[in-house]
């Protein structure tokens, strides 16, 4: 997930659209700035004003003999670990450059700062029914690997085996009734 500060908002507005899909480069999504006053937030007034893009890519890999979607998954999360600065740089330039050049855009001085953020972590494994055993009840690895000990029980969404905030919830609320219980 990367964020591009833009000196300005000109060849967005040329380009007359907030966002972008790119099925086949690097950043599958680019996406204006949303207009949100949330926590004092203040958004982008006019084309004149300097704007925050949001990038999202997510690196897939071509399947070799016999791979798994696991394998596949663990692969393109080292690419997003083994990638350097300069090439995402490199990737981001190229891509704001093909979007927005015919437009008037000069990716050397509209482009004021770059972040990327690489989130290879953070994410739990979800089963995937095409490569995944279907786990009898309470056999499943997370289920095993959460298993009550003593005092201390497993609240986190990688105890549901599902990456989002709800399972972390769930979690939680099934961590309070084993120790309450
Ligand atoms: C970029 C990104 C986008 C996401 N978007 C969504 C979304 O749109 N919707 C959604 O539902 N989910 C989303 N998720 C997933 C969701 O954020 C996670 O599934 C959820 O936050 C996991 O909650 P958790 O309590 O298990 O772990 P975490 O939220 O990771 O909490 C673990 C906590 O433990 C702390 N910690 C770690 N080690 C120690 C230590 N040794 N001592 C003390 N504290 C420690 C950490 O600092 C952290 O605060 C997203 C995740 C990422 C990374």
């Amino acid at each position: 997930m990367t964020n591009v500060l833009l000196d300005n908002g000109r060849a967005f507005e040329k380009l007359d659209t907030m966002q972008i899909q790119c099925p086949d480069d690097p950043y599958v999504l680019v996406t204006v700035p949303p207009p949100t006053t949330t926590g004092g937030y203040k958004p982008v007034e006019n084309a004149e004003s300097p704007m925050v893009v949001y990038m999202l890519g997510a690196p897939t890999v071509e399947p070799e003999e016999d791979e798994t979607a696991r394998d596949l998954l663990l692969r393109a999360r080292h690419e997003v670990y083994a990638t350097d600065f300069d090439t995402y740089e490199l990737q981001v330039r190229e891509q704001f450059h093909a979007l927005l050049g015919h437009h008037g855009f000069n990716h050397q001085t509209d482009i004021k700062a770059i972040t990327v953020n690489r989130w290879a972590h953070g994410y739990s494994y979800d089963y995937l029914a095409l490569d995944d055993p279907k786990w009898a009840q309470g056999q499943a690895p997370h289920e095993i690997g959460r298993q009550q000990f003593g005092r201390i029980s497993i609240a986190n969404s990688d105890s549901e085996a599902r990456a989002y905030l709800d399972a972390a919830i769930d979690a939680g609320w099934r961590v309070v009734a084993e120790q309450t219980h």
